[in-house]
């Protein structure tokens, strides 16, 4: 960082308004340019705010900002894992995407179209390509309704297949996923936390989706359960050509099912790319403080954990300029007042941070 940078006087109020006509500058940029014809998921400059505090006229005054201006394009056959702290906003990503959370801001391409401001009915014809499997298995599914009945009203309710041949395609599908033929009539309190996501998992996919949001499905179980799942959603994913959308703040899982990996902080993509590239170079503190926290199994390998202080900054007031600077070790004046540009630094690869700008 320069001297002239260090000693230079912040104009608060001013960057601010910078920030945002620039900003508004690229997203109307954006609107413009042509859908990726490769892209089965484009997200543009995606804004989700909630209100928090409203006035006697109903008007918002104050609003938490879960995720801000977040870009990405995911082809088919592809992973993107996100990866990033609890609260970061991974999850109302992901959910925003599937328009479970109406946008505040942006677009989002699904399959060459803008899906942005369709209304629930318009959804519905395409609620079948987009699916989500959870985080809990215990709690996603009706305890009163067998696996037959629970994997059958999908396929059933959307006409995936002649009403005569349901119950051969479910059986054909519960075999996909690992669930043995007599589970069809038995109810989810008489399975294991690893047979329930493999359940929740045939449920996603009994409607024949393109794209699947796997918010954490590995989260609540075992270790040995999750090696299990992996490697189910991955042949899955071949026999399929699924696309996954895999959510979690566990590296080494993302590390393994992902193509791509997209680091969120504060609810901003702070880094972008293919696997290989930020795991082998991740360029942005916050990945590299991530990434020191992977446990090395070779003990002669000296570990250089890089520790974060404080907790992560409430998204209802977080702070100005570069939102990891309350914890970051490199952080500058510059960090504190002027929000850092995420650009590319090397092909395919986005990140956000002063330092990356001075290396130029
Ligand atoms: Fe740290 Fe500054 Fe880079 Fe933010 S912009 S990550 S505070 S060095």
């Amino acid at each position: 960082m320069s001297e002239l940078n260090e000693n230079a006087v912040y104009n608060d109020e001013e960057i601010a308004e910078n920030e945002a006509r620039s900003k508004q500058a690229a997203i109307e940029a954006d609107k413009n340019k042509p859908f990726d014809p490769d892209a089965l998921l484009e997200v543009r400059h995606l804004r989700k705010c909630f209100p928090v505090q409203k006035n006697l006229l109903g008007k918002v005054e104050k609003e938490l900002v879960a995720v801000d201006d977040i870009s990405f394009t995911l082809k088919a056959g592809e992973t993107l894992g996100i990866v990033g702290e609890s609260g970061c906003g991974k999850t109302t990503m992901g959910r925003t995407v599937l328009k479970l959370h109406q946008p505040s801001g942006g677009q989002i391409i699904f399959n060459g179209e803008d899906i942005t401001s369709y209304s629930h009915a318009k959804m519905r014809p395409l609620r079948t390509d987009m699916q989500i499997i959870f985080q809990d298995p215990y709690s996603s599914l009706p305890p009163r309704a067998t696996v037959g009945d629970i994997l059958s009203e999908p396929v059933k309710v959307h006409g995936i297949v002649p009403q005569n041949q349901v119950k051969e395609y479910v059986m054909d599908l519960m075999e996909k996923c690992g669930l043995r033929d007599y589970y069809y009539e038995r109810y989810p309190h008489e399975f294991s936390g690893g047979q329930r996501q493999r359940i929740c998992i045939a449920r996603a996919l009994s409607v024949k989706p393109k794209l699947v949001i796997c918010d954490e499905p590995v989260s609540a179980l075992d270790v040995s359960i999750q090696a299990q799942i992996i490697n189910l959603l991955k042949d899955l994913q071949r026999s399929m050509n699924l696309t996954y959308l895999f959510i979690s703040h566990d590296l080494s899982v993302v590390k393994f099912i992902s193509d791509k990996v997209g680091v969120m902080y504060l609810g901003s993509m702070v880094e972008f790319g293919l696997k290989e590239d930020i795991f082998s170079n991740p360029l942005h503190p916050y990945t590299k403080a991530l990434f020191s926290a992977i446990p090395n199994p070779d003990p002669d390998v000296k570990m250089n954990r890089v520790v974060l202080n404080g907790d992560i900054p409430s998204p209802i007031n977080p702070p100005k300029g570069c939102r990891f600077h309350t914890r970051c070790p490199y952080a500058t004046e510059k960090c504190k007042h002027i929000t850092p540009q995420y650009k590319e630094y090397e092909p395919g690869h986005f990140a956000a941070c002063h330092l990356l700008e001075k290396d130029q």
